[in-house]
């Protein structure tokens, strides 16, 4: 009998792990499955960072495309453009389909004409055929010789900045804009479009929206491979409400922006997915994901609402609150969640300490990532007298040239005495991000996963997950009897 008692203890007590352990492990599963279901709730919480930015009105005062010799509301297209009897001189421009960097102009000048004609030089374009032409002294560019009336020129593109290339597809490329002395009327052909920084060459449809009284204007090869990852109009009302929110300055009163495919090349370890010039005009890349705290087109806009010169250690403001103010205004449309914004601010911790923000070039991922960082707790600190970092970029349009010890000064009046932004930009170390919801507690790399939470497959999976649990559960309740425990 003692024996018996003693083999139904062990199957009770046997019975009673199994049934603690099967209980605790279909808790985790439904604990597990609970986290990743009620991840985009965690996600959401964009009224943190909403009242900083009140949506602004649309830009009220424009500024030139300034230094253009054309004017940047004028568009060539061999259809477009009826009246050129009244020049005397026609430039015809057509890529040379053999190479697909080459392209040609050719000149046609009117018997009666006797005056002179010039290129200005072509950034980033190296002459390789030339009949008609001098070459001027001190780069002024190619000068007509007279000995012809239909002179002609081939370029060669070339990298027109450090690395940098225009892009180009299977039937359209980019390069640098022609600008002449005098009167010439440009003719693309067979289609294309000449804006004051880039010219394109090939067909192309475009997309346009006017914002208060900044105009922007889309430009996208036809066809275009890869599609672009979001339809054109999405794209530029992207563009416009960043536009209406950013109330900066220097809005420019025309913003040409290119979508191409591919890279644009490798500037020194990164390969940019944009490029904006001095006078507001960009090349963005297609295939880049929209829905992200660092979207392409966002950041290559902010960077047209710069317009200060930075200096003497100031250099990282120019990729720093470019690349902070994206995900700020990604997060306020709705593009990205917070725990993207965290992210992305989340880079500056896997980079090595060791150098100073200030002893950066422009274009290196300190610029980028510890400059974003490092404008997210500086904005944290300007919260009690209620300045912004847009305020810190509006002071800063307002100079002709920035230098480190003004963005000191600047943010000295606006802090509290325990903050100074000059220890933070010289200390050499890791600045400390201000994340939205953290979580700190977590390594970056873990951080960057975070967002995965969210996706579709992983919820359906943890949804199927936690109704087996639950049912299970109820099956395993229903099991253990109350006999049993009292045996
Ligand atoms: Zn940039």
């Amino acid at each position: 009998m003692a024996n018996k008692q003693h083999l139904t203890m062990t199957s009770a007590w046997q019975s009673k792990i199994r049934s603690v352990l099967w209980f605790s492990f279909l808790s985790l599963c439904i604990i597990a499955s609970l986290s990743i279901l009620s991840a985009p709730v965690f996600s959401t919480g964009q009224s943190q960072i909403e009242e900083k930015y009140p949506v602004q009105t649309a830009p009220e005062k424009c500024i030139s495309s300034s230094g253009s010799p054309l004017p940047a509301d004028r568009s060539f297209t061999a259809s477009q453009y009826g009246s050129s009897s009244d020049f005397p001189i026609t430039a015809s421009v057509s890529r040379i389909e053999s190479n697909a960097s080459l392209f040609r102009i050719n000149y046609s000048i009117s018997p009666s004409y006797d005056g002179n004609l010039q290129l200005k030089p072509l950034k980033g374009a190296a002459p390789v055929e030339n009949h008609g032409f001098v070459k001027g002294s001190f780069g002024s560019g190619y000068i007509w010789n007279k000995s012809t009336r239909t002179p002609s020129l081939v370029f060669e593109l070339v990298s027109f900045e450090d690395g940098l290339e225009y892009p180009r597809g299977e039937n359209w490329m980019i390069g640098p804009s022609l600008q002449h002395t005098g009167n010439v009327t440009l003719q693309m052909n067979p289609n294309g479009s000449i804006g004051p920084d880039f010219m394109y060459i090939g067909d192309y449809s475009t997309e346009i929206k006017k914002v208060g009284c900044q105009k922007l204007l889309l430009v996208v090869p036809d066809p275009l491979k890869p599609e672009l990852s979001v339809s054109k109009s999405r794209i530029v009302n992207t563009v416009a409400e960043s536009s209406r929110r950013l109330n900066v300055g220097a809005a420019r009163n025309v913003v040409r922006m290119y979508a191409v495919e591919g890279s644009l090349g490798q500037y020194g370890n990164n390969e940019p997915s944009g490029y904006t010039t001095t006078s507001g005009n960009f090349l963005a890349t297609a295939s880049q994901g929209f829905d992200r705290a660092d979207n392409v087109w966002i950041h290559e806009y902010v960077h047209t609402r710069q317009d200060y010169i930075a200096i003497s250690g100031s250099q990282w403001t120019v990729e720093g609150t470019a690349t902070y103010l994206t995900a700020r205004l990604a997060v306020e449309q709705g593009l990205a969640t917070p725990r993207q914004y965290d992210s992305v601010l989340a880079r500056s911790e896997v980079l090595p300490n060791g150098t100073s923000l200030n002893e950066n070039h422009q274009r290196t991922k300190y610029a980028y990532f510890w400059g974003a960082s490092t404008l997210s707790s500086l904005e944290h600190e300007l919260d009690e007298s209620n300045a912004t970092i847009e305020d810190l970029l509006r002071f800063m349009n307002r100079q002709a040239t920035v230098q480190q010890p003004m963005l000191d000064d600047w943010s000295k009046e606006r802090t509290n005495k325990n903050y100074s932004l000059h220890t933070v930009v010289f200390s050499g170390k890791s600045p400390e991000p201000r994340y939205l919801l953290g979580p700190s507690w977590l390594p970056p790399e873990a951080r960057i996963v975070i967002p995965l939470f969210a996706t579709l497959p992983l919820r359906i999976f943890s949804l199927a997950l936690l109704i087996i649990s639950l049912y299970r559960l109820n099956e395993g309740y229903v099991g253990i009897s109350l006999e049993d425990i009292q045996d």
